[in-house]
């Protein structure tokens, strides 16, 4: 197997960082300039693009990017899936154009006849009857979570080490001493210890949840069906059944988050897998880029909640914690209509998912040429390489592969070649308009920077 030269790397990053610096004189200026935003950025999280400042957003179209220095790129990162659709679909766009400007009316208080369109194919695809739409992601979790401890009148939910759900308070837990669940390094100024609102668990491994379970206390189990946000760990077979049966056994709910994991088809994973989840959580890509997000709760759910409203002990109207003010606006709700009615259909899943087969299996190739001891996971539209093989296991197994250094390098190399891959991590994702011709792009590019690194 070949071992990883630092020396090497070092200096191969510091090549890349020179080249980066040289050929994006006017980005580099205008993080310069920025001395009234915090860390510079417009969002602390921008500064996670390697190269020690951003590239600059001039425009976007499809799958191509163009910074303020004029370099076009091909964008795997596509917003971390907020543009799984695509930059700008011309549906979306449309839909975007007439509430905004001919019909007006973004935000009123006052629901759109589309709205019940979009719960029908939210149904169709996903199985749950009844929807709320929100802005984020984010957000459909924090209500989902509220609902969820409403409906079984317990306080706790249980996630998996290295999960993300959004800057959700209960999320950031990992598995602590004497089985009580600690705060995850990083976690800035928790409200409370974790242990009070938390029970975590370790990704495919039963045991570890029925031991949490077995307290009583858990409303919901918050899950991806499989982890995309500590590289992509697939669940085994048996896992997410095993969660579903735990969960009935339990009493819990089981939530899943379907954020990220959309990838897998047209009807997520939840669909191509036959999961059968309470509670359903989706966001980002499903408005082509338009703020939006939604949860869809089971008939049982729904009955319970609507107990407690009608009892007069939970207020889902006012002021109780559940919705905000932009939530559904006409403008989210016609994104969201076009964008799953033109643009995320089954017809641009089964192209995503072939490209991303093949994207899988370019990478595949120079690792195993190179005898690389890394390895790639693929989930349907999206894959992720890591630096461990085999393929992580649990969450745990792929924090410990992580390497900043090896991040850096390869993200910046990329991004000298006209390649964008998403900063968190080294996944790529296509859309409707990517092309074999990218694909390949991104498989010579990654032969060239591997290849420099252990060839
Ligand atoms: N759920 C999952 C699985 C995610 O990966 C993310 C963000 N990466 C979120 C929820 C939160 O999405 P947002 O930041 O758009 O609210």
């Amino acid at each position: 197997m070949a071992t990883l030269d630092r020396t090497r790397l070092t200096a191969l990053l510091e090549a890349e960082q020179a080249a980066y610096t040289d050929s994006h004189p006017r980005s580099r200026a205008l993080f310069a300039q920025a001395d009234n935003l915090f860390g510079r950025v417009p969002m602390t999280w921008m500064n996670m693009w390697s190269g020690g400042f951003p590239l600059y957003l001039d425009r976007a179209a499809g799958n191509r990017v163009t910074d303020v220095d004029g370099h076009t790129y091909v964008d795997f990162a596509l917003g971390d899936t907020g543009a799984m659709a695509g930059h700008s679909p011309a549906p979306t766009v449309a839909a975007v154009q007439r509430r905004m400007g001919e019909l007006g009316g973004v935000t009123t208080m006052l629901p759109t006849a589309e709205a019940q369109d979009v719960g029908a194919e939210l149904s169709r695809r996903f199985g749950m009857p009844s929807w709320s739409f929100t802005l984020s992601a984010t957000d459909a979790n924090r209500w989902a979570i509220r609902l969820a401890r409403l409906a079984t009148g317990r306080p706790k939910v249980l996630v998996f080490a290295y999960c993300y759900h959004g800057s959700v308070d209960e999320a950031f837990a990992l598995p602590g001493p004497e089985g009580k669940a600690q705060s995850r390094p990083g976690n800035v100024a928790p409200p409370v210890p974790l242990d009070l609102t938390t029970r975590a668990a370790t990704w495919n491994d039963l045991e570890s949840v029925e031991r949490e379970l077995a307290h009583g206390d858990v409303a919901a189990i918050l899950t991806e069906p499989a982890l995309t946000n500590i590289g992509i760990v697939l669940p085994e077979p048996g896992f997410m059944e095993g969660l579903r049966e735990l969960a009935t056994r339990y009493g819990s709910l089981l939530m899943i988050d379907e954020t990220h994991t959309f990838s897998t088809g047209w009807g997520g994973a939840t669909r191509a897998w036959g999961l059968q989840p309470d509670i359903f959580v989706i966001g980002k890509s499903i408005g082509g880029g338009i703020p939006c997000g939604a949860y869809g709760i089971s008939a049982e759910v729904a009955a319970a909640v609507t107990r407690h409203t009608e009892a007069g002990d939970a207020d889902i109207v006012d002021v109780g914690g559940v919705g905000g003010t932009l939530a559904g606006n006409a403008l989210s709700v016609a994104a969201m209509r076009a964008t799953l009615g033109e643009v995320l259909t089954e017809d641009a899943f089964a192209h995503m998912t072939e490209l991303a087969t093949a994207f899988t299996a370019g990478v595949q190739q120079t690792l195993d040429e190179l005898d690389v001891p890394w390895s790639i996971s693929q989930l349907g539209a999206r894959a992720e390489y890591r630096f461990a093989r085999p393929a992580p296991r649990t969450g745990e197994e792929s924090a410990a592969a992580a390497d900043d250094g090896l991040d850096a390098y390869l993200h910046l190399a990329m991004c000298n070649r006209g390649i964008l891959m998403t900063p968190f991590h080294n996944m790529a994702l296509m859309c409707p308009d990517t092309s074999r011709e990218d694909v390949d792009r991104h498989t010579e590019a990654f032969r060239e920077v591997v290849g420099a690194l252990f060839g």
